[in-house]
């Protein structure tokens, strides 16, 4: 116990909620980082963890994050995150739900939340039969253009930083992953004169790539080693890693992923191969930003799109800095989100 209070302590938390409730099954854990922003927003997800320790590591580290992402994006929210203790494919009641969203529900709007892995929307239908602060779902519709939006223009920022001009008409631009993001990611490049490099696991996405964008299809492996100016990772995380950071041929790597780099002495890798790293939490906010502007009742797509669009500004401010500084773009982008957290 005392070893998570001075965990909190040391990263900043506020709350740590244990939940318990047998009589539906329900061990969950919610994690509040910092609510100096506005309420903690953050999704839920379900998963079979090894051991509690590991649901709680995860939660705090997931709402962490959330804090910086809110934070470098200037939205009015803090961070927090959810975790439901059990298999996701077996473990599931409408009771436990019921149960999970009264707990939230109690927490009087400092806590609110969305769908993450293993959660889907008839399971947040349940929670918000009992809760008001839970968000998402087909009423909404899916954030995943507004991230893509958001990571084409981090992509213009990148160009910018690299080449001079944000201009991308004959750059060539190899996607991992033509998922929600991915194509939307594509079209955006496509229109914009782009000549496209795609992996995917499934063909089906890449055989539409192929069509529609006149997309180079190579297999998943051989992704990393493209001759490319920028590595647009959009399908999963850990993606610059020990086999793949000597690969990379392109200057820029900017994609929606979370967590792109495995580990930190790969970003240092990055840099001394002079190539630009994005940081992950400030390029992929576009959806987040849409979330919340929703919430607020501001469902105009262009005035959200102009509202993302800042992930531009934002991305040039972190570069200069960083070259300023001598430290890397993901330093920086830290030391700018806790800058706009105490604010
Ligand atoms: P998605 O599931 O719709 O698409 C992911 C695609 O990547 C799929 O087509 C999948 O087949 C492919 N893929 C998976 N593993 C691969 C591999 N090893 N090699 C090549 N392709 C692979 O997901 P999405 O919503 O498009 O999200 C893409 C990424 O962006 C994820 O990492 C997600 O966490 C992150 N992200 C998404 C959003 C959003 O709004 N959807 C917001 C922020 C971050």
């Amino acid at each position: 116990m005392s070893e998570y209070l001075a965990k909190m302590k040391e990263k900043g938390f506020e709350e740590l909620i244990m939940i318990q409730d047998s009589s539906v099954g329900l061990k969950a854990v919610i994690a509040i980082h910092n609510t100096v922003r506005g309420p903690a927003l953050g999704g839920t997800r379900m998963w079979t963890y090894p051991s509690e320790e590991a649901a709680v590591d995860d939660v705090m580290y997931l709402a962490r994050g959330m804090s910086y992402k809110s934070a470098a994006a200037e939205l009015p929210l803090g961070g927090g995150k959810g975790v439901i203790i059990g298999d996701p494919h077996k473990d599931k009641s409408k009771e436990m739900f019921n149960a999970y969203g009264r707990y939230v529900k109690r927490m009087g709007g400092r806590f609110i939340t969305a769908a993450d892995m293993g959660i889907h929307e008839e399971d947040l239908d349940c929670m918000r039969e009992e809760c008001e602060h839970i968000i998402g779902g087909s009423a909404i519709g899916s954030p995943s253009p507004f991230t893509a939006y958001g990571v084409w223009q981090g992509i213009k920022a990148c160009a910018k930083e690299v080449c001079g001009s944000e201009e991308l008409a004959g750059k060539t631009i190899a996607v991992q992953g033509v998922g929600s993001v991915g194509e939307a990611l594509c079209r955006h490049l496509h229109e914009d004169g782009a000549g496209l490099i795609v992996t995917d696991i499934d063909r089906e996405p890449l055989e539409m790539a192929r069509k529609e964008f006149q997309a180079k299809v190579v297999d998943p492996d051989d992704i990393y080693g493209q001759d490319c100016d920028i590595f647009a990772p959009c399908g999963i995380g850990g993606v610059v890693n020990r086999d793949t950071v000597n690969q990379f041929k392109c200057k820029i790597i900017a994609g929606a992923a979370n967590n792109i780099i495995k580990e930190e002495q790969y970003g240092k890798a990055l840099k001394e191969r002079g190539i630009l790293y994005a940081p992950d939490y400030i390029i992929n906010a576009g959806g987040l930003t849409f979330v919340e502007m929703h919430r607020q009742g501001i469902t105009d797509h262009e005035q959200v799109k102009a509202v993302i669009a800042r992930v531009k500004d934002r991305l040039i401010e972190v570069f200069r800095r960083a070259r300023e500084q001598n430290i890397l773009p993901q330093e920086m982008a830290d030391i700018f989100a806790e800058e706009r957290m105490k604010k």
